[in-house]
């Protein structure tokens, strides 16, 4: 019994370690979202050897299995001990829409007790799973909606990688007849993913280790809004593709759009960009989103201005025309307006795609992801009371 209890202090102290500032009321470690590092080094403290990272692994995360007791190649001793210590949890799947063009949403309850949402855009040649990775967002971008929703936590690295297992699990019951459905995951859910740092990492390792989704670290992209520290940190922990939410050319006009930038402007966020492109060699560029607003930033000299900012940057652009939502303020773009921003753009030299707006029936595209969320820092009812006038 006392080696029994002693384990179970050392889980628990790690499960600490692992947990950092997420809201989790289970006295278990959730092993479903241990990067294979992390699972190590349990299993090294429970005395295990290193090839049982591996048996693990599979189990969770290819066999999606959720009873310790199925791991057949494992001992029954430490079955037993996961049992008592351990649990492979995902969030809860509350409802599902579908839309006219095949996009999937997923409302999914956090430990929380918020509700988040998870998109799945379906294309001839791959599908696109796009996460979230906080409940709510701090960061009060004017033109989203997750940001008006204020925030409430960070999600667990099992809450973000039990979206891609469940997304994967219902859409190969969908999609028979695709080896994958799910090929591509982007971090654009609600949320600012580098403000949960570590939680986001050890689920990025496991989308793109074999031993867990097996997802090309070029089709597994961190999205920012700037957060500038965050950049940096990822320099040394990760190899995924990065993609930033410009959406202006000058630091006075982003800083209306973007608050984060007036702490980190666009000059330093470039420049960590620079360095996290250099760093990962092999000509990877960063994606550089920037969200089209009539007359916002969807005019001639803004374009020129975008253009000559990003010289010699290593980027492709990204162009999102506006996805409206009630109160926002914001309106999008013509079809024409957005196309001739483009060819200004590309006249200059840069790679730019337009993204299509998907499943905008179920309010899955981008900037629409409010789930429903208890909002701890009270933004709602500020921007209700600014929306109506009455502050
Ligand atoms: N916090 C991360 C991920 C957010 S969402 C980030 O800021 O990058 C992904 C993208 O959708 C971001 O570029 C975001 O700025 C953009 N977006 C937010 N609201 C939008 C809206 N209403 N219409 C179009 N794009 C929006």
């Amino acid at each position: 019994m006392l080696i029994f209890s002693l384990t179970t202090k050392s889980v628990l102290d790690s499960k600490s370690k692992l947990m950092n500032d997420t809201l989790t009321k289970s006295p278990k470690v959730n092993l479903l979202g241990l990067s294979q590092k992390q699972l190590g080094t349990l299993l090294e403290e429970l005395g295990e050897k290193p090839y049982r990272v591996a048996q693990v692994m599979k189990w969770i995360h290819h066999r999606n299995i959720d009873e310790f007791q199925e791991m057949s190649d494992v001992s029954k001793k430490l079955r037993d001990l996961f049992d008592d210590m351990a649990e492979i949890r995902e969030p809860e799947v509350v409802s599902e829409f579908v839309s006219v063009d095949g996009t999937r949403k997923w409302l999914m309850r956090s430990e929380s007790g918020s509700l988040i949402e998870t998109v799945f855009i379906p294309e001839d040649d791959r599908g696109t799973l796009c996460v979230s990775s906080q409940v709510g967002c701090v960061l009060d971008c004017k033109f989203c909606s997750t940001g008006k929703q204020g925030f409430n936590s960070n999600l667990t690295s099992a809450e973000i990688i039990g979206q891609v297992r469940i997304a994967r699990r219902l859409l190969a019951e969908v999609y028979p007849e695709r080896k994958r459905a799910v090929t591509n995951v982007v971090l654009m859910g609600m949320g600012e993913p580098m403000l949960n740092f570590d939680n986001m990492i050890a689920a990025v390792d496991l989308m793109m280790d074999d031993l867990g989704y097996g997802i090309s670290k070029r089709k597994v992209t961190i999205s920012t809004a700037g957060v500038v520290p965050g950049i940096n940190k990822l320099i040394e922990t990760t190899d995924a593709s990065l993609a930033i939410s410009l959406h202006a050319p000058n630091d006075e006009l982003r800083s209306t759009l973007v608050p984060i930038n007036k702490k980190y402007p666009i000059a330093m966020l470039l420049e960590a960009c620079k360095r996290y492109a250099a760093n990962l060699g092999d000509k990877r560029t960063i994606t550089v989103e920037y969200t089209l607003m009539h007359k916002v930033n969807d005019q001639p000299e803004h374009a020129k201005e975008l253009s000559e900012l990003l010289k010699g940057f290593p980027c492709k652009i990204n162009l999102i025309p506006f996805n409206p939502f009630e109160g926002s303020g914001f309106k999008r773009p013509s079809t024409m307006a957005v196309k001739a921003f483009k060819e200004r753009l590309v006249k200059t030299g840069y790679n730019v795609t337009v993204r299509t707006t998907r499943g905008e029936d179920i309010n899955a595209a981008c900037g629409q992801l409010v789930g429903v969320v208890e909002d701890k820092t009270r933004r709602q009812e500020k921007y209700k009371l600014i929306a109506t006038g009455a502050a």
